[in-house]
């Protein structure tokens, strides 16, 4: 039997606390100044083995496939869709999740994957057949509601299909994000920077678009843009 998971997002009462608690959860004892200092964050050295590294060429990849979601008069959907690497920070394979055998429902605030069809498809999709020492599956979060910060719910998706991951392919580093975008309307388009040391945000001609990682325990996964 394929391993079912649903997410449903959106109740605006569920994000507020989701927010609250994880604020409260990871501020560090003696850190609660950095609340009120200025929105941007000390960068990140360089060295920082474990952070994420975007490149235009994958934000352009993803923007592209969350804008390419919406059709005229209708809302706006959650979808799915994924990155792989061969190395453990570095996405270079682009998995486009739009079939029947990963979606089995998306609606306005809620999309429904079969983790199992994720592992199918990068398994197949992947050049050569090398195992991806990466993996990332985000999610969006579209307008009213694009807060680029995971439910309950979805903190239960990370948990089980990190879990799944990381048994069909062993040593791989699972990472988590949800893409909030918002609204269409013109714009000017504003390149990637990092609005928190976990976010990525960037703004088309017609939306922005906000990315925070996460771990599978919902712990938060450090991110860095490199053109
Ligand atoms: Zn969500």
């Amino acid at each position: 039997m394929p391993r079912r998971v649903i997410i449903v997002d959106h109740d605006d009462d569920d994000v507020i606390i989701d927010m609250r608690d994880r604020r409260q959860a990871r501020t560090p004892r003696g850190a609660e100044e950095s609340k009120v200092s200025p929105p941007s964050t000390p960068p990140l050295r360089r060295s920082d083995r474990n952070a994420l590294s975007f490149t235009p060429r994958i934000c352009n990849l993803i923007e592209l496939r969350a804008e390419s979601s919406f059709r005229v008069n209708q809302p706006d959907f959650e979808i799915i869709y994924a990155l792989s690497g061969s190395d453990s920070n570095l996405p270079d394979t682009f998995h486009h999740f739009a079939s029947e055998q990963v979606v089995e429902d998306a609606r306005p605030d809620t999309v429904t994957p079969l983790v199992s069809g994720i592992v199918d498809l990068i398994k197949r999709e992947r050049d050569g057949g090398t195992p991806p020492q990466l993996i990332v599956v985000n999610h969006t979060h579209p307008a009213p509601g694009n807060i680029p910060r995971p439910s309950s719910n979805d903190e239960r998706f990370f948990r089980s299909a990190g879990e799944v991951l990381r048994d069909q392919f062993p040593g791989v580093t699972v990472v988590f994000g949800v893409h909030a975008i918002s609204g269409e309307s013109i714009r000017r388009r504003e390149p990637p920077s990092r609005s928190e040391p976990n976010c990525l945000r960037w703004t088309s001609v017609i939306r922005e678009h906000e990315v925070a990682f996460f771990t599978p325990d919902g712990g938060v996964h450090p991110v860095e843009y490199h053109e």
